[in-house]
């Protein structure tokens, strides 16, 4: 029996095709989890600095993965800053 590594950081938003997700299985799924990418082949990517911003623009409030556990904020500099909400 193997026990394959994630290759997603738990604690870091990506996003997955259309959907903000964390780096666990329950938010990312298992496949992306491991391989990074859907199992329709989207490749995951961590979230940027830009996708913050368009999202505060675009007035949909935090940026949060859909498990509500993560919230990407921009902090000094415009860098992504992840923050745990529980
Ligand atoms: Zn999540």
């Amino acid at each position: 029996m193997t026990h394959p590594t994630p290759v997603l950081d738990p604690d870091q938003i990506y996003l997955s095709h259309d959907r903000w997700v964390c780096g666990e299985a329950a938010c990312a799924g298992i496949t992306a989890q491991h391989i990074g990418a859907t199992t329709s082949g989207a490749r995951l990517r961590p979230v940027a600095a830009d996708d913050v911003i368009g999202w505060e623009r675009a007035g949909l409030g935090a940026l949060t993965c859909e498990c509500r556990r993560l919230t990407a904020s921009l902090g000094q500099d415009n860098a992504v800053v992840i923050e745990r909400s529980a």
